[in-house]
C-alpha cells in the first residue's frame, strides 16, 4: 500500500458505521480504514438496548458488532469520543470535537439519529436526571437500574421504543403507564385494527395506556416528577421516560453543502450529491428501487444491509441496493415481522388469522391490488412466505383461507 494513501472514513459509531469497515475489508478494500464516533464505546447495534439487554437477559457484549481485537486484525484504526464536526468536500477532509484533521480518499457518513426531546421547563440536576431518553448503551443501563418492582415509569410516546420498553419495564415488575397523543399507539405505521393487538397486549400485561393525550409539562414532586397532561391531570412518576421519534443527524452534511431533504440524499447506490461521500443508516434518504423512490427508514435492517452496497460503491463496483424495508419486534411473547411499506391510512387492510389471537398474518394493498407490505405476528414458519408476498397481486378470498397455503 502506497505511504501516501488517503484513507477511507467511516463517521459513525452504530451497526451501519460497524458493518461498513467489515463490508469494505469484505469487499476487497486493503487500504487505510478509520472508523470516527462520538460515542467512547465501540461500533454497537441497538436492538437489544430495548429488549433483551434492558431487560438483564443478555450482556453488555451483546450490543458490539465486531469485539476490539477484530478492528486490529482487521486493521481498521478506531477513533473514538470525537465528533466529526466540519467537512469539506472541496478538500477531502474531516475535523472533529477534539482539533483533529483528517483526509480522506472517499467517507461513508452513518451519524445515524438523534432522539426528539420534550419542551421541559427547568427541572434541577436530580429531577431531570430522571427524564431518560432511550437511544445509546449508556441510557439503556440509565433505564435498566430503574427497572424493579414497584418503580413507577411514565412512559411518553407510544412508539416501538417506548412499547418495548414498556413490555421491559412490566416484565420486571414496574408500573407502567404509556402516554400516547393517537387513539392508540402504532397507529400511523399499522393502521388502528392491527395497532389495536398491540395495545391490547400492553394492557392485559398491566401497562396503563392513556391514548390521545398531550403532556404539558414535567414537574418535580418529592423526590419524584408528576407528568402534566394538557387539561390539567397528571401521573406521578419515579422515573420517564420520553421515546417521541428521532431526528436524522444531518448538520454536517448539511453544512457541507451536501444536498439534505429528510436526511442525506443519496442515489441507490447509497452516493450523495458529492460522488465521493456516501450515506446510509437512520440519517440517509435513500433511493430504494424496489419501492421507485426515496425513502429514509429508521430501522435496524437498513443499518445492517446498507453499508455492503455503500462499500461496493465506493471500491467502484454499480451495484444498487435492491432490499425492502424490513423490521421486527418483541414484545411480551409477541413477535412481529414486517416487510415493505404501506401507507395503512389509504391501503387495503387483509388479515389471515384473528387480530386478537396473538397469531395472524396482514397485508396491505395497494390500488391495484399489488401488497406494498407485509407482516405476521408470531407466524414465524411462515415468515419467507410472508415476505415473497410484497409485489405480489393477492386473491383475497385464498389469502383469508386459513386451510389454503399462504403465498
Ligand atoms: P417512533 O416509533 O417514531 O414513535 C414515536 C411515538 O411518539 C409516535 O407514536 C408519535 O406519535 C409519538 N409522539 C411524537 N411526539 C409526541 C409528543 N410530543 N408526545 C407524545 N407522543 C409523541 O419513535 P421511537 O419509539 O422514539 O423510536 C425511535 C426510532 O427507533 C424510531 O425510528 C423507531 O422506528 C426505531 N426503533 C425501532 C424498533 C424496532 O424496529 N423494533 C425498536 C425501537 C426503536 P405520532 O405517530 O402521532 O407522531
Amino acid at each position: 500500500m502506497p505511504q501516501d494513501q488517503q484513507p477511507f472514513v467511516v463517521v459513525g459509531g452504530g451497526l451501519a458505521g460497524g458493518k461498513a469497515v467489515e463490508q469494505l475489508r469484505e469487499a476487497g478494500y486493503d487500504g487505510p480504514l478509520v472508523l470516527v464516533s462520538a460515542e467512547p464505546h465501540l461500533p454497537y447495534e441497538r436492538p437489544p438496548l430495548s429488549k433483551d439487554f434492558l431487560m438483564g437477559k443478555a450482556e453488555r457484549d451483546v450490543v458490539f458488532v465486531h469485539p476490539r481485537a477484530w478492528y486490529v486484525e482487521q486493521d481498521v484504526e478506531l477513533v473514538l469520543g470525537e465528533e466529526v464536526t466540519a467537512l469539506d468536500v472541496g478538500a477531502h477532509t474531516i475535523g472533529t470535537s477534539s482539533g483533529r484533521r483528517m483526509s480522506y480518499a472517499k467517507l461513508l457518513l452513518a451519524p445515524g439519529a438523534q432522539p426528539r426531546t420534550l419542551d421541559l421547563p427547568d427541572l434541577d440536576d436530580a429531577h431531570a436526571q430522571r427524564v431518560l431518553s432511550l437511544r445509546t448503551l449508556d441510557d439503556s443501563e440509565r433505564l435498566r437500574g430503574w427497572l424493579r418492582p414497584g418503580t413507577r415509569l411514565v412512559v411518553v410516546g407510544g412508539g416501538w421504543i417506548g412499547l418495548e420498553a414498556a413490555a421491559a419495564a412490566r416484565q420486571a415488575g414496574a408500573d407502567v403507564t404509556v402516554l400516547e397523543m393517537d387513539p392508540v399507539p402504532l397507529q400511523r405505521v399499522l393502521g388502528a385494527q392491527v395497532a389495536t393487538a398491540f395495545a391490547d397486549k400492553h394492557r392485559a400485561q398491566g401497562v396503563h395506556l392513556r391514548c390521545e393525550v398531550s403532556v404539558s409539562g414535567i414537574v418535580e414532586d418529592g423526590d419524584g416528577l408528576r407528568v402534566r397532561l394538557e387539561g390539567g391531570d397528571d401521573v406521578p412518576a419515579d422515573v420517564v421516560l420520553v421515546g417521541i421519534g428521532v431526528s436524522p443527524r444531518v448538520a454536517l452534511a448539511q453544512a457541507a453543502g451536501l444536498e439534505v431533504d429528510n436526511g442525506i440524499v443519496t442515489d441507490a447506490q447509497l452516493r450523495t450529491s458529492d460522488p465521493d461521500v456516501f450515506a446510509c443508516g437512520d440519517a440517509a434518504n435513500v433511493l430504494y428501487t424496489a419501492l421507485g423512490r426515496r425513502v429514509r427508514v429508521e430501522h435496524w435492517a437498513t443499518a445492517l444491509n446498507q453499508p455492503a452496497t455503500a462499500a461496493r460503491a465506493m471500491l467502484g463496483g454499480d451495484e444498487t441496493y435492491d432490499l425492502l424495508p424490513y423490521f421486527f419486534t418483541d414484545q411480551y411473547d409477541l413477535g412481529m415481522e414486517y416487510h415493505g411499506l404501506a401507507d395503512p391510512t389509504s391501503q387495503q387492510l387483509l388479515v389471515r388469522g384473528d387480530l386478537g389471537g396473538g397469531e395472524f398474518v396482514a397485508v396491505w394493498l395497494d390500488d391495484d391490488g399489488v401488497v406494498s407490505a407485509a407482516m405476521h405476528v408470531n407466524q414465524w414458519d411462515d415468515g419467507d412466505a410472508v415476505k415473497a408476498l410484497v409485489g405480489t397481486h393477492l386473491d383475497a378470498a385464498r389469502f383469508t383461507d386459513r386451510s389454503a397455503p399462504l403465498g
